[in-house]
């Protein structure tokens, strides 16, 4: 495996007639991070992992400084699943000074749900970093998580607006056995905030498998709600998978998306709403 920690030393070390997929990170590596190299393995030559806490799209630097750094530990993970090149660069690389330009994706898909919590900077930030590592790279692929869901949403609008050629390919959530959803994020939870974050998945599958039965949103919500009442709920929504417009009544495909603090620590999940199971055949 190559650690390259300049965009010039990347390019060099890419062969550009190689399949290349990439799957950008930032670090604190877990199995979440490892299936998406996993899937990158599967259908690229070359997959490069990028690993940057990029500083723009932390609104509160407080959580920017508490933020895992563990490079050491990743290098490791990252070559034991196969990743070709790191590309591991400092703020400085990413940001040199007279950096003047933001990428903005307008519109109601940054506006609502983490960009309403967090402010507009956080998708600017994401969206200025992801189009910075996409170019750097010229991948063939770029692999996200479906845990973020609304970043997926912003980061398939910019690579469709600017061009970009390279795909988005989503891979799904992986969660532990109880059921939370793999997060750089659950290592600051305590013992009782851990279980106590478990009503998190448990709101969730509640709302999938009452969807079955009854369509209305609000209702749904209602169900989630009571599960989610010892949280601080940021939101709870129902939202269509390609522009989070919130829905009243959901289908098959549609989106629950939640946000709750834990303590310190703030938790994002998300489940599709399931196909609604055929009726059983009338025997004749
Ligand atoms: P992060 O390092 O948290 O910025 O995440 C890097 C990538 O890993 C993003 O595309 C995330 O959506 C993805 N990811 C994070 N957690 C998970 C998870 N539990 N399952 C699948 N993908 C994940």
């Amino acid at each position: 495996m190559i650690i390259v920690k300049t965009i010039a030393a990347l390019r060099e070390a890419l062969d550009s007639s190689s399949r290349i997929g990439v799957v950008p990170t930032m670090g604190n590596l877990h199995e979440g991070h490892l299936e998406l190299v996993r899937a990158a393995r599967a259908e690229c030559d070359t997959v490069v992992m990028t690993i940057f806490v990029n500083p723009t799209q932390f609104e509160d630097a407080a959580d920017l400084a508490r933020y895992p750094r563990t490079l050491e530990h990743d290098l490791a993970l990252a070559e034991s699943t196969g990743v070709d090149i790191v590309f591991a660069p400092s703020a400085e690389e990413m940001y040199p000074e007279g950096f003047a330009t933001t990428v903005r994706v307008d519109g109601a898909i940054t506006e609502v749900l983490e960009g309403a919590v967090r402010g507009r900077a956080h998708f600017d930030g994401v969206a200025t970093v992801v189009a910075k590592l996409l170019l750097a790279v010229l991948a063939s692929v770029a692999y996200f998580g479906a845990k973020d869901a609304q970043q997926v949403v912003v980061v398939k609008r910019m690579v469709q607006d600017l061009g970009i050629p390279t795909r988005i390919a989503v891979v799904p959530t992986v969660r532990d056995g109880d059921g939370l959803a793999l997060s750089s994020r659950n290592s600051r939870l305590t013992a009782t905030e851990r279980e106590r974050a478990l009503a998190v998945p448990r709101a969730l599958s509640a709302i999938a498998q009452a969807s079955e039965t009854e369509r209305d949103a609000a209702s749904l919500r209602a169900i989630g709600d009571r599960i989610l009442q010892d949280l601080e709920v940021e939101y709870l929504e129902i939202v269509d998978p390609d522009d989070l417009s919130t829905l009243t009544t959901v289908h098959a495909g549609a989106l629950v998306v939640v946000a709750v603090r834990v303590g310190r620590t703030r938790l994002i999940d998300n489940v599709s709403i399931p196909a609604r199971p055929s009726p059983p055949r009338s025997e004749p």
